[in-house]
């Protein structure tokens, strides 16, 4: 019933940018560390990815910019981008690996309920450049590709950045709903996610911004959730989810003034695993991405590997935070302003 894939390759650890640049892959082998000592292993599986083609990128990125990437990971210097993301040698080959073991997580739920690739969710990169650590949108083409097998398709996600990469390439995209809870404030990054983005032509109405306030806490960020996530679910009635589970919507996290803790990450997790089950026959790929306190996030992605995989031990529960946090009553009802507009405009109305 549980079923449970996870996907890994040593070679992720590739994905590494030099300096003291905030993304580095020590999360992801942190993270395996924790569960390899719980023995999850013997319970999940644990697969490597397989090669991929090059050119399976071309379905959601443009050929110049990967032609573009692949000169600059030769040359081995600069910036992709306007300065988030450096170059490094090998930095293409290093982008696809994670590519290849998302699309293997995706692959692997042809005989798997659920499928986990921490290596994955780069939701920043667009159609045509590199943003915010993200080289190639590993969750758009997820998406594209699981379309030509499922009718519909939802993508979650819970990283406190907007997911903007994903909402620009599936804008249109009839097939694929987005939805984005992430931290909105002047000149937060990337700027986007407003709740009037909402798609255009037959994608109209499939892309869900929740924008939520600096401070917002578990309280008030599961309110918003549960009120306009699962219910656009429930009503989409989706065939796969795809979860994107950035770790720095953590209160913990250097980068986004969030305030959730691993008991509110699991509280999400448990439900959209649940709404896997009850609409999308199991089918859930949890995919990873940002987080910048290392220890929050691998602590993040293990108790929700277990959540997922159906483990249930104290060896866990010790992993969680101590306590939900909660928001003062400022944020709390900017954030039913927000819920409640975004009723409105998504007909969520009772
Ligand atoms: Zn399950
Ligand atoms: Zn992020």
């Amino acid at each position: 019933m549980h079923k449970t894939a996870f996907v890994w390759d040593d070679k992720y650890l590739l994905y590494s940018f030099p300096g003291e640049h905030p993304f580095k892959p020590l999360r992801e082998s942190m993270a395996k560390k924790l569960m390899e000592e719980r023995g999850f292993f013997h319970e999940i599986d644990l697969v490597k990815p397989s090669r991929i083609d090059e050119n399976i990128l071309l379905k959601v990125h443009d050929k110049n910019y990967v032609d573009f990437v692949k000169a600059m990971s030769e040359k081995g210097s600069g910036y992709l981008d306007s300065g988030d993301t450096p170059v490094f040698k090998g930095i293409f080959e290093a982008a696809l690996i994670r590519v290849a073991g998302t699309l293997k997580a995706l692959e692997l739920l042809n005989s798997y309920d659920h499928a986990i690739n921490i290596g994955g969710g780069f939701h920043h990169a667009k159609r045509n450049s590199a943003e915010g650590f993200c080289v190639f949108n590993d969750v758009a083409l997820a998406a594209k590709i699981a379309e030509e097998k499922y009718d519909k398709i939802a993508i979650v996600d819970i990283d406190g950045h907007h997911g903007d990469g994903t909402q620009e390439i599936l804008y249109a995209d009839p097939k694929t709903l987005k939805i984005s809870l992430h931290m909105y404030h002047r000149n937060f990054f990337p700027g986007s996610g407003n709740m009037e983005e909402i798609g255009e032509g037959d994608g109209k109405g499939l892309t869900v911004n929740i924008p939520l306030p600096p401070g917002t806490a578990d309280d008030a960020y599961i309110e918003a959730f549960n009120e306009i996530a699962v219910k656009k679910i429930q009503k989409f009635s989706p065939n796969l989810i795809i979860l994107v589970e950035g770790g720095d919507s953590h209160f913990d996290d250097p980068l986004v003034e969030l305030k959730l803790t691993t008991l509110g990450y699991l509280q999400i997790v448990k439900e959209v695993h649940r709404l896997a089950h009850e609409y999308s026959n199991g089918k859930l790929l949890l995919l990873g991405v940002g987080g910048y306190n290392y220890d929050a996030t691998a602590r993040i992605w293990t108790v929700s590997t277990a959540e997922i995989a159906n483990i249930k031990s104290p060896d866990v529960d010790v992993l969680n935070d101590c306590c939900y946090t909660s928001s003062t009553p400022f944020v709390i009802n900017k954030v039913h302003d927000i819920i409640n507009k975004l009723k409105e405009i998504h007909g969520l109305v009772n």
